[in-house]
């Protein structure tokens, strides 16, 4: 990966003097622009949400995503009793193709990495927001998918992924719905899509094929709805991840002693990572998480192995660390092999298993200020915040990108015992909704 530090967004406030007759003419053209773009929904900027809400479809839209909560939490319910381990997303993919094909969206296509895609063309092509929600879960094939009722009201939902990110998935199709039979008209195009591989292994395979390969160019705004609750998620902690294999011959613990040893090398590498130092701001982590190998008591070992984890939301720092993890390992494998006068015995090799780039949308940006604007219109209130999500991807690509709740509370996520709590989840669905149509204008 490449160092990179992250660029404060410049504003350039200073306006050049004009001429007289320039400022006609560019009066002229400011009255030409706001002619051609009133649409259904009048002229807007993408943050002026408060004019959004007056006009009568996204008016009936909203109410609609508020009186049809119901049948939101059903298709949640619905989403999530599918199972759809990362990388074997296939059948819940094909639950939300259907859908999406039953609601009306065009071109709905599944490409080569199982992300399912359904376009809402507006006016213009372009700007083209794209909305999505992961299609995976962590958990392994063979897990009780049930969703269960449970609380006083029927309020609570416990199940494997209700909240991360059947949550998502539901309020991305009530999206849909609701734009759908209140005919709200966009200047920009909308692309809905539930992706695959965000979670764990699955290290974003969805959206990298999304934006490498399948909608390459064309994509102009993205929002992830992933997890539960109204926030806005603009810091992307990035997370690089190896799997460090030691290797040596190996032998009889008293026979062959005075062999270098590859667990020993390893614990010389886990000792200097430790030593690792990492600024507290922005957070930079390190974690040797697991560790293995070995044959016996008695023997020296011919392998060992180590799975390390590194985390940062400062691409420059997340290289930084991760050059001085690959300086440990290669100096304690120098140090083995001298402490024994076996040059070359050991040799590691280092995979990476996990790539997840760092980055972040700034808080001025457009995009940023309409998550929480479309908060507020609507009278509740949204906080900044950071996580490693689908919009890691594009921030790091440098395109405008947020993650946002969908709404109600969820508790363990990532646990078999998550839970998801509906009072008030309404409020999730009116955000995304508000919010996708401040974003598909010009
Ligand atoms: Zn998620």
């Amino acid at each position: 990966m490449q160092p990179r530090k992250i660029q404060p967004r410049r504003h350039e406030q200073t306006q050049p003097r004009r001429h007289e007759g320039t400022k006609k003419i560019l009066q002229f053209l400011t009255l030409l622009a706001g002619a051609v773009s009133l649409s259904a929904v009048g002229q807007h900027s993408a943050t002026n949400a408060a004019e959004l809400v007056k006009d009568p479809a996204v008016k009936a839209a909203l109410e609609a995503a508020k009186a049809n909560e119901a049948q939101t939490i059903a298709d949640q319910i619905r989403f999530c009793e599918v199972p759809a381990p990362s990388f074997k997303e296939t059948a819940r993919g094909e639950v939300l193709k259907r859908t999406f094909e039953q609601l009306g969206l065009q071109n709905v296509r599944v490409d080569k990495a199982g992300n399912v895609l359904g376009d809402y063309p507006g006016a213009a092509p372009r700007p083209r927001l794209v909305l999505a929600a992961h299609l995976d879960t962590v958990f392994p094939e063979g897990t009780d998918v049930k969703v269960k009722r449970e609380g006083p009201g029927n309020n609570i939902l416990r199940g494997p992924g209700i909240g991360d990110d059947c949550r998502g998935l539901a309020v991305l199709v009530a999206i849909v719905r609701e734009m759908k039979k209140a005919r709200v008209q966009t200047p920009g195009s909308i692309t809905f899509v539930a992706n695959v591989g965000e979670e764990g292994l699955g290290d974003l395979r969805g959206v990298k094929e999304l934006f490498g390969t399948t909608m390459k160019d064309q994509i102009d705004r993205f929002v992830s709805i992933d997890g539960t609750g109204v926030h806005v998620t603009n810091v992307a902690v990035g997370s690089h991840r190896y799997r460090v294999t030691f290797k040596g011959p190996g032998g009889h613990s008293f026979g062959a002693f005075g062999m270098a040893n590859p667990i020993g090398a390893m614990g010389r590498a886990i000792a200097k990572i430790n030593e690792i130092q990492v600024p507290k701001q922005p957070k930079t982590t390190f974690n040797v998480g697991r560790v293995g190998g070995g044959t016996s008591v008695n023997s020296i070992p011919f392998d060992g192995w180590m799975e390390v984890d590194m985390r940062s939301s400062d691409p420059a720092s997340l290289a930084a660390v991760d050059a001085s993890f690959q300086k440990a390992v290669d100096a304690a494998v120098v140090e083995e092999n001298q402490r024994w006068g076996k040059p070359g015995m050991i040799t590691a090799t280092k995979e990476l298993v996990g790539d997840r780039p760092a980055g972040s949308t700034p808080e001025n940006s457009a995009i940023v200020r309409s998550g929480l604007e479309t908060a507020t219109v609507l009278g509740f209130s949204a906080n900044l915040g950071e996580g490693s999500t689908d919009s890691n991807l594009p921030m790091s690509l440098k395109i405008p990108a947020i993650t946002i709740g969908g709404g109600g509370r969820g508790r363990e996520a990532h646990a078999l015992t998550e839970s998801f709590d509906t009072i008030d989840s309404w409020m999730g669905t009116q955000h995304a909704l508000l919010l996708t149509i401040a974003l598909a204008q010009r």
